[in-house]
C-alpha cells in the first residue's frame, strides 16, 4: 500500500520507551518502531520522531532513583540522557540505514519568527538528505518560560511547523475513553473526535502518569494545535504492533482520531496562531461578527465588538470570543484594549468620533490577514 507522499510525526512518550516505570530504554521496542518507520518509508510515508526520556534515560546513568525536583539536576539529567538517547537511536536506525538527525527545541525558537522559519527549513534539509529528524525539547538550556514544557504540545508545534498530514501520540493508553478507564470497567474508547467540545475536554479529566508530563489534556490541548493547522492526531497505544500502519489505515480500534480543520491555514497564520506567544488579552464579539469572520472570511470590524478583556496593545497577539465564552479565533489587533473600549460596537463611520481623534489607525480591528480561525474550545494556554 502506498501512502501517498504522507508526512507524519510520531512522538514517544516516556513510558512508551521504557516500558513503564523502569529507568531503562527499552531497545526491542525501539527496534520494532525502526522496522516500521522503515517499512512506511518504502511506501512513501516519511516520519519525524519526537521523543521523550531523556530526562529518565539520564536518570538511570546518574544513579538517580527518583525523579529530580530541582531545575538545575533535571537539567544535568536530561544532558546525560539526550545523549544516550540519540545514541540509541543512532544505532538502531543504522541497521535500518537511515541516519538520524538531533533536532532540540524550546518555545523561543518557534517564537521568532526568523527562527521558526530557519527550523522549518533544517527539517526539510534533514528529510530531503534522507535523515530521520529526532526532536525533543532543549531540557538542557531551556528555563520555565522558554519551554513549551510537555512533548504533546511540542510534536504538535512540529506537526504544525512541517505541514505534517498526521500527529501519532504514541502512549502507554489507547486513547481517549468516555471515564476513567482504570476505575470504570465499562469505559468505552472514543474512536472519532470530529471536533474539541467541552464534553471532549471533560473526558480528558486531568490526571498523567507519573513518568511523562503529558497527561490527557496536554494530548486535547496536542490536538486542537494539530488539526487546527490541517493534520489530523492519533492518540493510540504504542506497544501495538504495526500501530503506525493501523492509524494510518484507520483501521477500527487503533485509537482516537481527531478530525482535522477542513481547511489548512496558511504557515503564517499557523505560526500566529499557535507559535508566535501567548494572546495577551481577547475581544469578544456577537454572533454575526463571528460568522463575518467564520464563514466569509472577513476581517474583525469594532461594529461586531460587546467586550475587552485584559490589557494589550498595538500589534499583540490576543484571542477572540464569542458571547458564550468559546474562543474561536486568534489575532494581531491594530488598536490597543483601552481603544477598543471605546470603539466597541461603533459604525465605521462613527470610528473617529467614538475613538475621539480625527484620524483613525484602521477600520479593522484585526485584519483578516492577520486572523487565525480555531478549531474547538479553550486550551490550557489559550487563556484570556
Ligand atoms: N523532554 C522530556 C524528556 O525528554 C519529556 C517531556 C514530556 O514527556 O512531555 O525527558
Amino acid at each position: 500500500m502506498a501512502f501517498n507522499s504522507k508526512r507524519i510525526i510520531v512522538k514517544l512518550g516516556t513510558s512508551t520507551l521504557t516500558g513503564g516505570e523502569g529507568l531503562a530504554l527499552d531497545r526491542v521496542f525501539i527496534n520494532s518502531l525502526a522496522a516500521q518507520i522503515t517499512q512506511l518509508r518504502q511506501e512513501n510515508c516519511l516520519a519525524i520522531l519526537v521523543s521523550s526520556g531523556a530526562i529518565r534515560a539520564g536518570m538511570g546513568l546518574l544513579g538517580l532513583r527518583e525523579k529530580p525536583r530541582t531545575i538545575p539536576e533535571k537539567q544535568a539529567a536530561a544532558s546525560v540522557g539526550q545523549g544516550a538517547l540519540m545514541a540509541l537511536y543512532g544505532d538502531i536506525f543504522a541497521n535500518y540505514g537511515i541516519p538520524v538527525g538531533q533536532v532540540l527545541l524550546t518555545r523561543d525558537d518557534l517564537k521568532n519568527r526568523a527562527r521558526y522559519v530557519n527550523a522549518r527549513n533544517t527539517f526539510e534539509a534533514l528529510l530531503a538528505a534522507g535523515a530521520l529528524p529526532i526532536v525533543n525539547e532543549n531540557d538542557t538550556v531551556a528555563t520555565e518560560e522558554i519551554r513549551v514544557g510537555d512533548n504533546d504540545t511540542l510534536a504538535a508545534l512540529v506537526a504544525s511547523l512541517v505541514d505534517a498530514d498526521e500527529l501519532i501520540l504514541l502512549s502507554d493508553v489507547r486513547g481517549l475513553y468516555d471515564r476513567n478507564p482504570a476505575i470504570h470497567a465499562d469505559a468505552h474508547l472514543i474512536e472519532h473526535v470530529a471536533k474539541i467540545t467541552p464534553s471532549i475536554r471533560a473526558m480528558a479529566g486531568g490526571a498523567g502518569t507519573s513518568a511523562g508530563t503529558g497527561g490527557m489534556l496536554t494530548k486535547i490541548a496536542a490536538a486542537e494545535i494539530a488539526t487546527s493547522s490541517g493534520a489530523g492526531m492519533w492518540i493510540a497505544n504504542g506497544r501495538r504492533p504495526h500501530i503506525l500502519r493501523e492509524c494510518l489505515q484507520k483501521t477500527p480500534g487503533s485509537g482516537t482520531f481527531f478530525a482535522p480543520a477542513a481547511a489548512r491555514p496558511s504557515a503564517r497564520k499557523r505560526w500566529l496562531a499557535w507559535a508566535s506567544g501567548s494572546p495577551r488579552g481577547a475581544v469578544i464579539v456577537n454572533i454575526s461578527a463571528r460568522r463575518a469572520l467564520e464563514e466569509e472570511g472577513r476581517s474583525l470590524l469594532p461594529v461586531g465588538v460587546v467586550g475587552v478583556e485584559g490589557a494589550f496593545s498595538v500589534g499583540e497577539l490576543i484571542s477572540v470570543a464569542d458571547e458564550t465564552g468559546d474562543i474561536f479565533a486568534r489575532g494581531l489587533t491594530r488598536y490597543a484594549s483601552e481603544d477598543v473600549q471605546r470603539i466597541a460596537g461603533a459604525s465605521t463611520a462613527s470610528l473617529a468620533t467614538a475613538l475621539g481623534r480625527e484620524t483613525i489607525p484602521s477600520h479593522e480591528i484585526i485584519h483578516r490577514d492577520s486572523l487565525a480561525l480555531l478549531q474547538g474550545t479553550l486550551t490550557p494556554d489559550r487563556a484570556i
